[in-house]
């Protein structure tokens, strides 16, 4: 494990669900956006099977989940959120979502990509990775590496782009720590703005996302940190 401390002009977050960025990488993206970077989020899903109960109607969620997404994305200091819409447990590693992946990519320029490590399958023999999360994974790896770098991928889609950095969240194999020490409460209270799927107890979820960051900085000797698996793309 090694400390990493980039400083993008750009960046964009791909993940599966209206929360997932700002439990992976909120802190780093609002370190980010506080140095002036464009932070720009990519949301697949539309948040609308994101309940246990058997209460909650999908079109209802879908509108929280909308509003807790962009009160989150506003404390981060996201540049742009942009939401495709797939209901919840549809996403497919699809020509037409790489190809969504691949216009935006080149459409913003990001010199980092944030997403999941979809190769990541069993957390600790008690979780099974959301298999939204797989797909958003490999599609943004399909996307990035090597579809938008080279013009005759989606003609259709824009200008080349090579992305300089993947750093890949909920992974089994971090190899670089980022400081979040200066971001760790503004990640919290984005958390928390997810209140459909944190509930009450602001003072357990705040206590848990603490811990998990302290935990990821112990190796580097940092207070709070978020752990990715990286990948620096030869341009
Ligand atoms: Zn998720």
């Amino acid at each position: 494990m090694r400390s990493l401390s980039l400083r993008p002009r750009v960046a964009m977050a791909i993940y599966a669900h209206p929360d997932d960025a700002d439990v992976a990488a909120g802190g780093v993206m609002a370190h980010w956006a506080s140095q002036g970077c464009a932070v720009h989020l990519v949301v697949i899903c539309d948040g609308s099977k994101g309940a246990h109960g058997s209460q909650t109607k999908p079109e209802g969620l879908r509108e929280v989940r909308r509003a807790e997404l962009q009160l989150a994305a506003d404390l981060l200091g996201v540049a742009q959120v942009h939401s495709l819409e797939v209901p919840d447990g549809d996403v497919t590693n699809s020509e037409e979502l790489r190809s969504t992946l691949v216009g935006l990519m080149r459409h913003v320029r990001p010199e980092v990509v944030l997403g999941p490590d979809p190769t990541a399958t069993f957390f600790g023999g008690v979780y099974v990775n959301h298999r939204d999360h797989r797909e958003t994974g490999w599609a943004l790896l399909d996307a990035a590496a090597p579809a938008a770098a080279m013009p005759l991928y989606y003609p259709e889609r824009g200008e080349a782009h090579q992305v300089s950095w993947l750093l890949l969240s909920g992974t089994l194999e971090p190899d670089v720590a980022v400081d979040v020490a200066s971001t760790i409460d503004v990640k919290v209270k984005a958390v928390l703005a997810h209140h459909s799927q944190t509930g009450d107890d602001a003072e357990g979820i705040s206590d848990v996302v603490r811990g998990r960051a302290s935990q990821a900085g112990r190796p580097l000797g940092l207070s709070f940190a978020e752990a990715f698996r990286s990948v620096e793309l030869a341009g």
